[in-house]
């Protein structure tokens, strides 16, 4: 008897919490939202929302007016404090439909939305990413969602087809697949591609290897950069900036070349390929934001990061490898420019040879920012790839 009262308190709970962001596990699926007070039966113009797909995101759509949407990020995975990454397609749309869109409940006050950053569309017949205009778009704290930030802007559906909408250009677990598969097909000689690991839902953690052939040779002595990108699954530039890496190193580059023949890269293109399949912002399928267990990972709740660093470690010991570079590329939520964070240590020649990768990109690269630039040994970041 005690048991069941137990039971029935916990439902009133989950009722009571249906406002609640805890109550928004799953992605809406072709939910069709109608006009507040509308009993007939649906329309044309009367919007249909999905993100059931992969790295799609919303949770929740509210009409507030036949024109007006509030809209919900859906959390993180096992992890409510994150809700910032959104991707979602609206369909049965009417010629020159005009609506506002509030994106109310982000886990974030700071946003590079005030910094010009707007969302993306494309749309049926154009496929192709654009960027919202700035003047359709609005950050600020809104009196009428309990002073929450809310992202705000008008759309015009001027024809009659699917468009999506995006927090920033996706960048998901298939595209790096496909990606990979078509370098693979080329069979370059100086390109290795292996299976480091699996995830917790089986995906592949690729491991890429790019160097001269006869770097291959394990009794070659050979001085190794290590990278890694998307162990935050919503920063997708991070996998942009691999995959321009990528190109680089495989191309027909004249530098591209003396890099190979000095320089073993070794490249983790997603460290949470869970996580960009599911949409999430910064956690894993568990809910962990994995860069900050890197100390001391877990071979079953961190798979990626246990095998990974279980890679770097034994790079690290072995005689003929000199680890020269760990460089894990994410892209930052508030802060404008390209920069580098790193350890602070007390040996001031590390400090010193740490300093000098940063000083040549900014000499080197317009929209590299030294003043970004960041060296730390903060309780906050350890755990961290770098710490
Ligand atoms: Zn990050």
């Amino acid at each position: 008897m005690a048991e069941k009262k137990i039971e029935s308190d916990n439902e009133t709970e989950a009722g009571d919490a249906a406002e609640n962001e805890e109550s928004m596990i799953g992605n809406i699926c072709n939910l069709q939202v109608l006009p507040p007070g509308y009993y007939g039966s649906p329309e044309q113009g009367h919007l249909v929302f999905n993100a059931s797909f992969e790295s799609g995101n919303l949770g929740r759509v509210d009409a507030i007016s036949e024109h007006e949407f509030d809209l919900f990020i859906r959390p993180d995975t096992c992890n409510v404090r994150y809700r910032v990454w959104l991707y979602f397609s609206v369909s049965n749309t009417r010629v020159n439909q005009r609506v506002i869109f509030n994106v109310v409940n982000f886990s974030k006050t700071k946003s590079l939305f005030r910094e010009g950053m707007t969302p993306m569309v494309k749309s049926t017949s154009r496929p192709k990413w654009q960027k919202l205009p700035v003047k359709q778009c609005y950050y600020y704290r809104s009196p009428e969602h309990q002073k929450n930030y809310v992202l705000s802007f008008a759309f015009v559906f001027d024809i009659e087809e699917v468009y999506e909408f995006s927090y920033c250009y996706p960048y998901t677990y298939t595209d790096l697949q496909d990606y990979l598969d078509v370098i693979e097909e080329q069979d370059l000689p100086f390109f290795k591609r292996e299976l480091l690991g699996v995830t917790v839902q089986q995906r592949r953690l690729d491991l890429l290897t790019i160097t001269r052939p006869s770097n291959f040779d394990d009794d070659v002595m050979k001085r190794v950069v290590f990278i890694s990108a998307r162990v935050h699954p919503g920063e997708t530039p991070a996998s942009y900036m691999c995959q321009g890496l990528i190109d680089f190193l495989i191309s027909h580059n004249e530098l591209a070349d003396v890099l190979r023949k000095y320089l073993v890269f070794k490249i983790v293109p997603m460290l949470n390929p869970d996580g960009v399949y599911l949409g999430n912002y910064r956690c894993s399928l568990m809910g962990y934001d994995l860069n900050r267990y890197w100390s001391d990972p877990s071979a079953w709740a961190h798979p990626a990061l246990y095998t990974t660093k279980q890679y770097l470690t034994a790079l690290g010991q072995n005689e003929n490898v000199q680890l020269d570079f760990f460089i894990d590329l994410h892209a930052h939520s508030t802060l404008l420019n390209a920069f580098m964070f790193g350890n602070a240590f007390d040996d001031s020649g590390r400090m010193e040879k740490q300093s000098v990768f940063p000083r040549l990109m900014s000499v080197n690269v317009e929209d590299f920012s030294l003043s970004n630039t960041n060296f730390n040994n903060d309780e906050l970041k350890s755990g961290t790839g770098r710490r």
